[in-house]
């Protein structure tokens, strides 16, 4: 193997109609022994910028000196939704997160996707980092049989054990037989400093379990559960969303019926909905700031179904 490095290249993807050239940045760490090779994605979701940030952050702490095996890093993934602040590309409407393994004369998020896929193709590791968006928190990871190590060691207390999504890259990483995980972290404004900490540690420890870094790994947290049936309660109706529980509070088991939420309008002032847990128990996944405005079917909350749970 070559001597450790560290580069930073664009790979591009395509010329916009208003002339300017669409690239992704790519960032790359070669160690100084052989080893896995662990990709890095975020900002494949325009509104969850905590993941290109997280990504910055990894790569400090890491010297490639000390680093067994390659990291690539794409930390923003969807550079036209970023600019938007959206979570899907505005030129063509589409989520780039179901469009993987993309097409290189498709519409734009297509050829990124394309390109992502070029940029991969050596990657045996995937960490995929996403968030609320603009205004919901989450905390969990994903947890998928090849990456079960991975998503362990990430820490976070909350496991979701589903199939990936079909067109996500975390779905094109299992099938080309690679480990993938998803990192939900963060989002809405609420503890961003405890997140990104919490992200940069987590990709730490699974670096340390990949023997990619020296020292040994912590062990998860006592409390790890796995939950299998994630729902998404999304209010009937817009107007002004009144939260009953902060960023702090998700992990919490509420019993069926609590109240999470209410919907007032912004016009008339009258309640239009009141938001309930529906499980017995309800394990809280992602909630919002105490005042937001929402639209019908927004993510309003996520909760778990408790009776899914089970010790990790
Ligand atoms: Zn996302």
């Amino acid at each position: 193997m070559s001597a450790p490095s560290r580069t930073v290249e664009q790979v591009p993807v395509t010329t916009l109609a208003d002339g300017h050239r669409l690239g992704l940045t790519v960032h790359t760490l070669r160690g100084a022994h052989d080893g896995p090779h662990l990709a890095l994605v975020g900002g494949i979701h325009g509104d969850e910028p905590l993941g290109p940030e997280t990504v910055r952050r990894i790569l400090a702490t890491v010297d490639p000196a000390e680093l067994t095996g390659t990291i690539t890093a794409v930390p923003v993934a969807n550079p036209l939704a970023l600019a938007a602040l959206h979570r899907n590309t505005p030129l063509d409407g589409l989520n780039l997160n179901r469009v993987f393994p993309g097409n290189r004369t498709g519409s734009v998020t297509e050829q990124i996707a394309a390109v992502l896929c070029e940029i991969l193709a050596d990657s045996t590791h995937l960490i995929d980092f996403h968030s609320g968006g603009n205004f919901a928190t989450v905390d969990y990871s994903y947890l998928h049989e090849a990456g079960a190590d991975m998503s362990r060691a990430y820490g976070c207390s909350l496991l979701y054990s589903h199939d990936s999504y079909v067109g996500s890259a975390t779905d094109w990483a299992l099938r080309r037989g690679a480990n993938a995980m998803v990192s939900e972290l963060g989002g809405g404004g609420q503890r961003i400093d405890h997140y990104l900490d919490k992200g940069v540690s987590g990709a730490t420890n699974v670096l340390r379990t990949l023997g990619m870094l020296p020292g040994s790994p912590s062990a998860p947290p006592v409390d790890q559960t796995i939950v299998t049936t994630l729902t998404v309660i999304q209010p009937r109706v817009g107007g002004v969303l009144l939260s009953e529980f902060g960023a702090d509070q998700i992990g919490k088991s509420l019993a069926a019926g609590t109240v999470l939420g209410r919907i007032l309008s912004p016009y008339t002032f009258e309640e239009l909905e009141v938001i309930t847990a529906p499980y017995e128990p309800s394990i809280l996944v992602l909630t919002r700031e105490s005042m937001t405005n929402v639209a019908p079917g927004d993510y309003g909350f996520m909760v778990a179904d408790g009776a899914t749970a089970r010790p990790a």
